[in-house]
C-alpha cells in the first residue's frame, strides 16, 4: 500500500464524519450534566442562533494563515486564559484589542510583516482542568470548567453544570463579537492617530526609546507616503481581525456547527480558528474526531513529551490532505524542555513534508507556584522560551511563524517580573485570573519590544 492509500479519508468523506460523531469517542473534559431533558433544550435553541462569523473570513484567515507557512506573515494569538460574563464590559474588551493592536503595529515595523491578528476571545469560556473534583476543608464539589459550563464559587450550586450557561455564552461571545468589529470598522486602529494610544508603560520600560522611535518613524513613513501619493492612505486605518478559542466543550461546538449555501462541508461558525487543548489531542478521542472534519483552520497544542511518530499521525488525521493554512502546530513546552523537545518533532516534519504552521505559547509550560501557593509565570522564562524558539526553529532550518500568549490589557499583577520587576509581594494587588496568570498590559508590550529585537530586520 503506498503512503498516500495508508492515509485516513479526507474530511470530504462525510459519510464517517458528522457534527456529532464525537459521541462515538471517548471525550474527556466534558461536564456532567445531570438533567437531560435540559441539555437537550439548550442544544436545540443553540443549534437555531446565528453563527458569530462568516464561512468567507473562515477562508480569508486560512489563506493568511497558508501565507505565514511560507514566512510572508506573522501571527500574533492573545487574551485571556478563560473570559468571565462579568469581562464582557466594553473598557475590558476594548483594553485588550487596544493592546493587541499595539503588539502588532511593533511586529508589524519590527519583523517587516503583515502580522495576522487573532483574538483569544469571543468564546474563551471553558476551561480543561486537572482534575474532575476539587476539595476544601473536607468538602468535594466538581471543579470550575470555566463559566460555560459552571460557576467558580464553591459552592454546590454553582459547581453543578448548567445547560444554558451555553446560550448565554453565545450571546456574550456575539455581543463582543459586534464591539469589536464595530471598534475596527471605526478606525480604532488609525496609524494616523498613534497619540491616541495609551503609552503611559513607556515610562517604566527600558525599551522606551525604541517604542518612542517606532512610533514617530510609523507615523512620518505614513505622512510621507500620503505626501508622495497627494492622497489620504485608508488602509492604514483598518485591519482585519478574527477570533478562536479552545474547541473543549464539543456540544457546545457541534451546535455552530453548520453547512452554508454554495460550500461543501462543516464550518464551526463560533469562531474563526479553533484550537485543540493539550490534555484532548489524544488521536482517538472525541475532539480530535470532531474538528477533523471542520473546514476552519485550525490549531493543536504540542506539548514536550510526544514522539515525532505520534505527532505525524495527528497531522495526517486532522490534514490528510495537506492542504495549506489548514493546520498550526502551538508548541508549549516550557523554558526548562524546549530545547529538548522541540528539535525532534521540528525535523520529522520537516522531513516528512508536512505542511504547518508553527506557533509558540510560551506561557504553559512556565506555570509555577509562589511559595504562598499563588499561580504565576515569571517573564523572564517566557521570552526566555521564546528566544529559544526562534533559535531553535533556524537551527532546524524550519520557521517559528507566531506566538499565542496570555494577555489582557487590565493592569492585573499575575506574572512575575517586566518592565515593573513585578514581585510575589505585587501579586496580592491585582490578581483577577479565576484561571491562569496572564501578562498584563505594559508585559505584553514589553514583549512584543523584545521579539522585534531579536527578530527584527
Ligand atoms: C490554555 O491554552 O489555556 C491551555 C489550557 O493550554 P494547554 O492546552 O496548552 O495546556
Ligand atoms: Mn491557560
Amino acid at each position: 500500500m503506498s503512503a498516500a492509500e495508508n492515509r485516513p479519508e479526507p474530511v470530504r468523506d462525510a459519510e464517517r464524519w458528522s457534527p456529532e460523531s464525537w459521541q462515538g469517542f471517548p471525550a474527556l473534559q466534558q461536564p456532567v450534566y445531570r438533567d437531560a431533558e435540559a441539555l437537550a433544550a439548550a442544544k436545540a435553541e443553540l443549534s437555531r442562533l446565528p453563527p458569530l462569523v462568516t464561512s468567507w473570513e473562515v477562508f480569508e484567515l486560512k489563506r493568511q494563515l497558508a501565507e505565514a507557512q511560507e514566512g510572508k506573515r506573522f501571527l500574533l494569538q492573545g487574551g485571556d486564559c478563560a473570559e468571565s460574563f462579568s469581562d464582557c464590559d466594553s473598557t475590558i474588551i476594548s483594553n485588550r484589542l487596544k493592546v493587541l493592536l499595539q503588539m502588532s503595529v511593533a511586529l508589524v515595523y519590527g519583523l517587516r510583516l503583515p502580522i495576522i491578528r487573532v483574538g483569544r476571545f469571543a468564546g474563551q469560556y471553558a476551561k480543561p482542568r486537572s482534575a474532575d473534583t476539587e476539595t476544601r476543608d473536607g468538602v468535594t464539589l466538581p471543579c470550575y470548567r470555566g463559566e460555560l459550563v459552571n460557576d467558580a464559587a464553591f459552592t454546590a450550586q454553582a459547581r453543578e453544570p448548567e445547560p444554558r450557561r451555553m446560550i448565554k455564552a453565545h450571546a456574550r461571545s456575539a455581543m463582543t463579537m459586534n464591539f469589536v468589529r464595530a471598534l475596527i470598522e471605526g478606525g480604532f486602529a488609525d496609524l494616523h492617530h498613534p497619540e491616541y494610544w495609551d503609552l503611559d508603560w513607556m515610562r517604566h520600560s527600558p525599551r522606551a526609546a525604541d517604542y518612542q522611535h517606532m512610533i514617530n518613524a510609523i507615523g512620518s513613513g505614513v505622512r510621507f507616503m500620503e505626501t508622495l501619493s497627494g492622497t489620504r492612505i485608508h488602509n492604514v486605518n483598518r485591519v482585519d481581525f478574527f477570533t478562536s478559542h479552545e474547541a473543549l466543550l464539543l456540544p457546545y461546538e457541534e451546535c455552530l456547527t453548520r453547512q452554508v449555501p454554495r460550500q461543501w462541508g462543516w464550518f464551526n461558525l463560533a469562531t474563526h480558528f479553533p484550537w485543540i487543548g493539550l490534555r484532548t489531542a489524544d488521536i482517538d478521542g472525541a475532539h480530535v474526531e470532531y474538528m477533523r472534519g471542520l473546514r476552519n483552520p485550525i490549531a493543536v497544542k504540542v506539548g514536550a513529551s510526544g514522539s515525532p511518530d505520534d505527532l505525524i499521525r495527528l497531522i495526517d488525521r486532522l490534514n490528510p490532505e495537506n492542504e495549506p493554512g489548514r493546520l498550526t502546530l502551538i508548541h508549549r513546552m516550557g523554558r526548562a524542555g524546549i530545547a529538548r523537545g522541540l528539535p525532534p518533532l521540528l525535523d520529522v516534519v520537516r522531513r516528512e513534508g508536512r505542511r504547518v504552521l508553527w506557533v509558540a505559547d510560551p506561557m504553559h509550560g512556565n506555570t509555577e507556584n509562589t511559595t504562598v501557593g499563588v499561580k504565576t509565570r515569571r517573564f523572564e522564562n517566557i521570552f526566555g522560551e521564546l528566544e529559544l524558539a526562534f533559535d531553535l526553529h533556524a537551527a532546524e532550518g524550519t520557521r517559528l511563524g507566531g506566538v499565542h500568549l496570555e494577555l489582557t490589557g487590565e493592569n492585573v499583577t499575575e506574572c512575575l517580573g517586566g518592565a515593573r520587576d513585578l514581585t510575589e509581594a505585587d501579586l496580592a494587588r491585582a490578581y483577577r485570573s479565576t484561571v491562569d496568570p496572564r501578562l498584563n498590559y505594559e508585559q505584553s508590550l514589553e514583549l512584543a519590544m523584545l521579539i522585534v529585537r531579536k527578530r527584527g530586520v
